[in-house]
């Protein structure tokens, strides 16, 4: 069903790179927007104008557009609301502060820091959370000509009404407030720019935000931003405020667990489809419980009334696992150029785009992060191999494992290198031809004079891709140099 009126937003900071939280929350705006006909905004709130930077709004950009969510309307694309960035709108700001002043619901505040600082004291002497008095508020027209007279530039700060508010969040359920504990807040700064909790209302009923659905750490802030509507005299969106994203331990999720940024799993070698399936699973369930899905899937299946209200827990096991399930499912087409990015230091000139695709069809289903690619397939090229000391003393130096390469050898001089299947089937008959040994010996000694591994790709496939020559050299190289 067409719902024009549903408009939604992401408003993030740029004072760094697009963290994993606000990618997440974004997803489910775009989710919302998406399965309702709706539209979804990109707004840059970069009021904080010592911390925001202009590569971080670029990595903004790239970072949603790498996990394939696209805005409807932005700073770079303009639109019905233009700007989309808090930076420009400062104009707007003050005249909705003076609409507030007016009315009586704000009003400038003189105090210098030393004599809020005073205050703060007497608070924490009288062992009491800290409220601001409201002394400005009741100043007469003297006293603020006073003030301003002394040269002291004011702030303007809003009249919180004591009073008891309720709210239905659409995850949370009803969340009460009683705001006699919040006292009066600055909306405007003294350098004239606004707030954070001033500026979204603004910018959200400026730009017709139907919905605001955010992290519930916004939680605190939510019963000013209503008072602020109210008291502009306009209509309140509904809010949906998402749980936490923790680190499997529990805690919250830092530089510690490892990457936060979205780019950081990118460039690890996370598939952005898989990434952002993983971040629709975190706080969503798919009804049917099959959690490999596709954006396209998650869009028809997606209900903001489904959204678990508890936090969500960051696990990279599963992660990791659709990684693997995505790298597993993509065409070998696809794999292999996505794989190429990974793969600067490898000599791909030694194989032919047909034979790299083997290669990368033959290690695909052990990869976990694509930009495994490059330590998997490292066998693959040169005429030696690299063997570690370990690999050499426990397995290769074995009377057993050099018996089996000497018969391997003559084996070796006879296959043919163009037929895996067929060198499939001659191992088969090795195999057997070396019992008693223990079929999986047999295979570790072979892998590991060729590979320098006990595990990997398909041996029959690594022969073949070997050729003769380096299947013979790194065989006669493991057996000599053992003697
Ligand atoms: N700039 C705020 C943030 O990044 C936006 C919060 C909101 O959605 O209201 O947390």
């Amino acid at each position: 069903m067409q719902n024009p009126q549903i408009r939604v937003r992401i408003a993030p900071s740029p004072t760094g790179n697009l963290h994993v939280g606000t990618a997440r929350t974004a997803l489910f705006n775009w989710l919302f927007a998406r399965k309702n006909n709706g539209k979804f905004i990109l707004r840059i709130e970069d009021t904080d104008l010592e911390r925001s930077e202009e590569k971080y709004v670029q990595n903004i950009y790239d970072s949603l557009k790498a996990i394939g969510l696209n805005w409807d309307e932005g700073p770079d694309i303009g639109g019905e609301y233009a700007p989309y960035r808090q930076s420009e709108r400062t104009e707007i700001y003050r005249e909705y502060a003076q609409k507030l002043v007016e009315s009586g619901h704000a009003y400038y505040c003189w105090c210098s820091t030393a004599e809020l600082e005073a205050e703060k004291e007497i608070a924490q002497r009288e062992k009491r959370d800290f409220v601001y008095s409201g002394r400005c508020k009741k100043f007469s027209r003297e006293e603020t000509e006073k003030y301003r007279q002394e040269g002291r530039t004011p702030v303007i700060r809003f009249s919180m009404p004591a009073k008891k508010l309720k709210f239905n969040d659409m995850v949370k359920g009803e969340i009460e407030f009683d705001t006699a504990l919040t006292g009066d807040f600055v909306i405007m700064k003294s350098n004239n720019t606004p707030t954070y909790n001033f500026a979204v209302v603004v910018d959200d009923a400026e730009m017709k935000i139907s919905h605001i659905i955010r992290g519930e750490d916004h939680i605190s802030n939510t019963p000013r931003q209503i008072l602020i509507y109210e008291a502009l005299g306009l209509e309140i969106p509904q809010f949906a405020h998402l749980g936490m994203i923790l680190a499997p331990d529990r805690s919250k999720l830092s530089k510690r667990h490892g990457a936060t940024a979205v780019n950081e799993f990118i460039d690890q070698g996370y598939l952005p489809e898989a990434f952002v399936n993983f971040l629709a699973l975190l706080g969503w369930s798919p009804p049917d419980g099959e959690e490999v899905k596709p954006l396209s899937e998650i869009i028809t299946l997606f209900n903001i009334d489904k959204i678990s209200s508890t936090p969500a827990v960051f696990e990279f096991d599963k992660l990791n696992w659709l990684n693997g399930t995505y790298i597993r499912n993509l065409p070998i087409e696809n794999i292999t150029q996505r794989a190429r990015k990974y793969l600067e230091k490898s000599d791909l000139s030694a194989y032919s785009e047909k034979q790299l695709r083997e290669i990368v069809e033959a290690v695909k289903n052990n990869l976990v992060k694509l930009s495994e690619i490059a330590d998997s397939i490292s066998y693959f090229f040169g005429e030696d191999v690299n063997i570690d000391d370990q690999i050499r003393e426990t397995i290769l130096k074995t009377e057993q494992s050099q018996q089996v390469l000497r018969e391997f050898s003559g084996l070796a001089a006879e296959l043919d290198y163009r037929d895996a299947e067929g060198i499939n089937e001659k191992l088969g008959e090795f195999r057997k031809q070396m019992k008693p040994l223990k079929p999986k010996d047999v295979m570790w000694a072979v892998r590991a004079s060729l590979t320098g591994r006990t595990h990997g790709a398909d041996i029959a496939v690594v022969i073949k891709l070997l050729g003769k020559e380096r299947t013979l050299r790194r065989v006669q190289n493991a057996i000599t140099a053992t003697v």
